[in-house]
Formats: C-alpha cells, sequence, structure tokens
C-alpha cells in the first residue's frame, strides 16, 4: 500500500511542479452569469451553456415533469429494458431538429464519440483527424485499433496529403474475394472547442468525395447557434445530407446532458447493433433526456432565436473592444506558459472574474490561455466588468485574437 502511495504522490508532485495539477473547484450555485465559489459570487465566463439555458425555468420544469412520470434512474441499457419513452422522444426531437432521418442518444458527447467510432472502424482502416479534435475522437480512434493520422489543424493541403497515401495504401480488392476494402474515415469539429475557429466543412465535404471517404463532424460548439435553424454550422454551411456522421452533445447550448449521433437510418441501425458504449451503458436518466427535450423545441422557438441574438451582441461587443470580427463565443486569450496563464486566472478571480485557464493536456504544452466564453446570459455591464479587468491584466490588445 505504501509503495502504491507513493508511486502516485511521486506523479502528482511532478503534475504540481509543472503548473499542470487540476483540482475541480466546488460551486455552490448553478450554471449561470454569476457562479459562487468559495463564498464569493464571481462573473462566469468558463461555462459552455452558450444559450443561458442550464438554467432554464422552462427547461428545469421539463425534467423535473420527465423525472415525475418515469423516474430518477433508468434499470438497465437501452438494449435490456432501459429505453423508455423519453428517450424515444429525444431522438426524434434530434432528428427532426438536425434534419437527418435518425439520431441516437448516448449518455455524453465522449461516449458517442467512443461508440460510433468504435462501431464503424477497425483494425486496417484509416482515421484521419484534425490536429485540434477533443480528446474523445482521439480516444475514440485510438481505441479502435484503425490506423490514425493527423493533418494540421483545418490544413486541406496536409490533408489531401493524407488522402493520397492512404489511396495507395488502399489497393483495389479483386472480385469474388472475401476480404473487404479498408475504409476512411475523416473526423473534424465544426466549431473548435479551445480556439472558437471553424473548420473549413465546405472544402472538408468536397475532398471527401473527391476521394470517396467518409466525413464526421463534431457539432459540440455549434449545436443551436449556427445556421437559420439554429442547427449548426453543417447547416450554415449548406451542406445538410452531405456528411456521414454528425456527432454532438447535450450538455452545451442545450444546457442539459448526454450526447448524439445523427444520420441516416442504417447508421443509427448498425450503432444501436455495435455501439459499445451504448450497449453495455445504462440508458441516460430520465431528468437530462427530459431537458434536453425542451431545450431542442426552445432552440428552435422565438426564445432560441432571442437567445442567440442575445449571444450575438455579445460576442460583437467584446470583437469591437479587440478591433477584431469574431463569430464564436469562444475568445481564447494566449498566454503560453501554464505557471503565467494560472497567475493570470487568479490575478481577473481577484477582480471578481471567472475566466479558467486552459492546459496540456487539453491544449498543447506551451499553449496555455485563459478560455473566455460569452453567453446569451450575460449583459453589456458584465462584459464591460471583463473588459476593464482585461485591460488591466493585460496592458496591450495583442494578446486577444484578431
Ligand atoms: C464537450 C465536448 C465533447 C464531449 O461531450 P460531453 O457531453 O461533455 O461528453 C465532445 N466534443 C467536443 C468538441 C466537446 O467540446
Amino acid at each position: 500500500m505504501n509503495d502504491f502511495e507513493n508511486e502516485l504522490n511521486r506523479q502528482l508532485a511532478a503534475l504540481r511542479e509543472q503548473h499542470l495539477l487540476r483540482k475541480p473547484r466546488r460551486v455552490d450555485s448553478p450554471q449561470a452569469a454569476h457562479l459562487e465559489i468559495d463564498g464569493r459570487r464571481l462573473l462566469n465566463f468558463s461555462s459552455n451553456d452558450y444559450l443561458g439555458l442550464a438554467n432554464d425555468p422552462e427547461i428545469k420544469q421539463a425534467a423535473i415533469d420527465t423525472v415525475a412520470r418515469f423516474g430518477a434512474g433508468t434499470g438497465a441499457s437501452p438494449l435490456i429494458c432501459g429505453r423508455l419513452a423519453p428517450h424515444a422522444e429525444l431522438e426524434e426531437a434530434l432528428a427532426a431538429f438536425k434534419g437527418t432521418p435518425a439520431a441516437l442518444c448516448f449518455s455524453s458527447g465522449y461516449a458517442a464519440a467512443l461508440g460510433a467510432i468504435g462501431a464503424l472502424m477497425g483494425r486496417g482502416d484509416f482515421i484521419v483527424i484534425d490536429k485540434l479534435v477533443h480528446a474523445s475522437i482521439v480516444d475514440a480512434a485510438r481505441l479502435c485499433g484503425a490506423k490514425l493520422r493527423v493533418f494540421a489543424h483545418s490544413d486541406l493541403e496536409s490533408l489531401t496529403e493524407i488522402l493520397r497515401w492512404i489511396d495507395r495504401q488502399r489497393s483495389p480488392v479483386a472480385p469474388g474475394t472475401s476480404v473487404r476494402r479498408p475504409r476512411t474515415l475523416i473526423v473534424t469539429e465544426s466549431i473548435f472547442s479551445m480556439d472558437g475557429d471553424r473548420a473549413p466543412l465546405r472544402e472538408l465535404v468536397e475532398l471527401k468525395e473527391k476521394f470517396g471517404v467518409w466525413l464526421m463532424v463534431d457539432e459540440a460548439h455549434a449545436t443551436g447557434i449556427y445556421g437559420a435553424a439554429r442547427r449548426g454550422l453543417i447547416e450554415e454551411c449548406g451542406l445538410d445530407g452531405h456528411v456521414e456522421i454528425e456527432m454532438g452533445t447535450l450538455s452545451k447550448a442545450l444546457g442539459a446532458s448526454g450526447g448524439y449521433i445523427c444520420g441516416s437510418r442504417a447508421l443509427i441501425d448498425l450503432l444501436v447493433n455495435r455501439a459499445r458504449s451504448y450497449i453495455f451503458s445504462t440508458a441516460p436518466a430520465p431528468a437530462a433526456v427530459g431537458a434536453a427535450t425542451a431545450a431542442i423545441r426552445v432552440v428552435q422557438s422565438a426564445v432560441g432565436a432571442a437567445r442567440r441574438k442575445r449571444l450575438k451582441e455579445r460576442i460583437e461587443q467584446l470583437a469591437a473592444h479587440a478591433g477584431a470580427h469574431w463569430r464564436s463565443a469562444i475568445v481564447p486569450i494566449l498566454i503560453g506558459a501554464e505557471g503565467r496563464a494560472l497567475t493570470a486566472a487568479a490575478e481577473l478571480q481577484s477582480h471578481g472574474i471567472f475566466v479558467p485557464a486552459i492546459r496540456y493536456p487539453t491544449v498543447a504544452r506551451g499553449a496555455a490561455r485563459l478560455r473566455v466564453t460569452l453567453t446569451a446570459a450575460h449583459d453589456r455591464s458584465d462584459l464591460e466588468k471583463l473588459i476593464e479587468a482585461l485591460a488591466e491584466l493585460l496592458p496591450t490588445r495583442a494578446a486577444l485574437p484578431e
């Protein structure tokens, strides 16, 4: 036992030394524009609750009503007996919202990535991911046994080179043999989680069509925000129906919890049979499912449009201050060294403002940053306070993105 503890303590000390030790804070209030932490009220610029729905009365009530009718737990995996009416309703609502033939809900976005990639890809196949995709996609790609290739961030030349290389590996399969041709899957996020920039989705679709490969897009940070119907960046780019696999989470702009995959009926039927994180995991809790279904309804309504307009106003307010033109609620302030990012976050906190320092392994070593997240729950004066505190912390505006 002592050896065990010593070994772990050695590892923890190494993390501390590199300014990489993490500890979850205890927050004594719901996710909202303000958080109560250690008895202090802080302005919150850390949450992915982009539309301010996590603590919305209508959505909370939907969760409460679903619990009242269907209970707290689901009892089993969806295939044993755990798929309840609220799950069916959520999947129908998701498919209708996203304009896809079918949808499947998972207990988290992480589980959706793991399940979908593991179901579709295996030994002998090729997965090509953007350098900055989320850890859930990296983990899924590693776990499924396919050959993993990484293209430079949103770099179409780098991707093309890899696709050409794969094309040369995939020798044609002689007719009549039982060997299957290796599959190739490109995976990208649409709005990147730690930088807030956009993937070149139209060009990615052109490339995957040219090379005859599949495309998976993670809309975690775009769902509810982009596109006329607020489906996401795929819709905004006019690419509905052109992406084989769309994944996302119910936990960001939708303010609930859980993950999803949207696509063809055949895709969803196959995932039900092959996605291990779906098959071997208890179905998502009724409260989360009820909240997510209500959030999808709210996002599509006039309330959703108004929330998005408010979010856009906040983005424009901060962009105007920085003399920049962002179109994203995610504003990274690059610091570099991990220790300096922690100090900057602590200074902001002493001004009553909570902005998290994002460090390795969430971003590369030496690319630590403050990640400011704007939401529809913020008002003009909240941002004025942030701008004032940033001005004090960052004497030049150069550190804000262009
Ligand atoms: C948050 C996130 C996920 C995981 O979703 P969870 O529901 O939190 O597990 C997947 N992809 C991206 C890009 C994310 O930001």
